[in-house]
């Protein structure tokens, strides 16, 4: 497996900024996410680690060498597309020999790196049928089998399972997460649903227009985003906007004081900042917390059961509401327009600066 160093790479297109200095290190091996919005720039920080387009400014480096300049088929690189782009009139086996052809690569070796790269990605029973007689699963997996059969040291992946359905998209998410541990193939893999960064990733680098706002495993991109707009973007977040009070214990915001842990140190006292709780730490109940901070009262507006858990949205006032998940087990009883307490604990909240 090879690493992937990018040093302070820029893009412009037509003077807009798309990628802005942007610095990371990719360990050999590792299974690295870059997740952000649409237009953040992960497709063109790919398309340049893939040779398809060329830096403005800063250096790439793949094992070690830079890049710069080597053109995309000798950089031992090989990336997947959302759009397959399989040839419809190759069938299966020959779409995934294509690049090794090119290569002249000999017959019975092409014949073997075939057939192991379609047992990779279960398709071997598949070898002699069209693109065109498959689904849209089966098209992705021979796509990923034409970039395995090549043996990259770095596999790129852009949004690769964006065309499936839900059901199909998580167990090609588990086979994807299982053919890297295998391969130890650099899998850097380009999504902007956090789920997925979530559940596969080693690392996530969060971005956002066209920087790295955060790199750090999942659990820390979850449980201590490094800034409001990771925290809103992974996961959901209930939000309460005030002021540092005067001692800096908390956030006096118009329908509660939310107080965490610590002292606020990365705001300074009578500034304004955003508290953050996520709903799974919300709790509700029909009487009274016997504490009054980290405690608001309100209207059941909304009940949604997910299966696992249940759905609360409580408003408060005129213009706030929250968002409590319980395990469906453990979930209240109440309904629309109950009246209800939600708490949380100090240990759940969060503060950023507002930006
Ligand atoms: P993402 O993959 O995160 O959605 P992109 O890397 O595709 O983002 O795009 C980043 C920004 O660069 C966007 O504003 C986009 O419009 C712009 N952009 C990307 N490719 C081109 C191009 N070929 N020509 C002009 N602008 C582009
Ligand atoms: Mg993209």
């Amino acid at each position: 497996a090879g690493g992937v160093v990018l040093e302070g790479i820029t893009k412009r297109y037509s003077g807009q900024v798309a990628v802005d200095a942007l610095s990371l290190d990719i360990r050999p091996g590792e299974f690295l996410s870059l997740l952000g919005p649409s237009g953040c720039g992960k497709t063109t920080t790919l398309r340049m680690i893939a040779g398809f387009e060329h830096p403005d400014a800063g250096d790439i480096r793949i094992s070690g060498r830079s890049v710069l300049g080597q053109p995309p088929f000798k950089r031992n690189v090989n990336t997947v597309f959302q759009a397959y782009a399989l040839f419809p009139h190759m069938t299966v086996a020959q779409n995934v020999a294509y690049g090794l052809q090119q290569r002249r690569v000999g017959k019975a070796e092409i014949r073997e790196r075939v057939g192991a790269a379609l047992g990779m990605v279960q398709m071997r029973s598949f070898a002699d049928r069209k693109p065109t007689e498959m689904s849209g699963g089966q098209q992705q997996r021979v796509a990923l089998a034409r970039a395995l059969v090549n043996r990259p040291s770095v596999l790129l992946l852009d949004e690769p399972l964006g065309a499936l359905d839900r059901q199909l998209r998580e167990e090609m998410q588990l086979e994807l997460k299982l053919i890297q541990a295998q391969l130890g193939i650099t899998f850097v893999f380009v999504t902007h649903d956090q789920g997925e960064a979530l559940s596969m990733s080693d690392r996530i680098a969060v971005m956002r227009a066209g920087r790295i706002e955060q790199l750090a495993d999942s659990d820390t991109i979850y449980s201590a985003p490094a800034s409001a707009y990771v925290a809103a973007f992974v996961g959901q977040q209930n939000f309460f906007d005030g002021t540092v009070t005067a001692d800096g214990s908390g956030v006096e915001s118009a329908h509660t004081m939310v107080r965490p842990a610590t002292r606020i140190t990365q705001v300074a006292p009578g500034v304004d900042a955003r508290a953050a709780v996520r709903p799974e730490f919300v709790q509700i109940s029909t009487e009274r917390p016997d504490s009054d901070v980290n405690v608001a009262q309100g209207r059941i507006i909304g009940v949604s059961h997910l299966g696992e858990t249940m759905q609360f949205l409580v408003q408060f006032g005129s213009d706030m509401s929250i968002i409590a998940r319980r395990p469906t087990p453990d979930a209240p009883r109440v309904s629309i327009g109950d009246t209800v307490w939600c708490s949380w604990r100090a240990e759940s909240v969060q503060v950023f600066p507002i930006d």
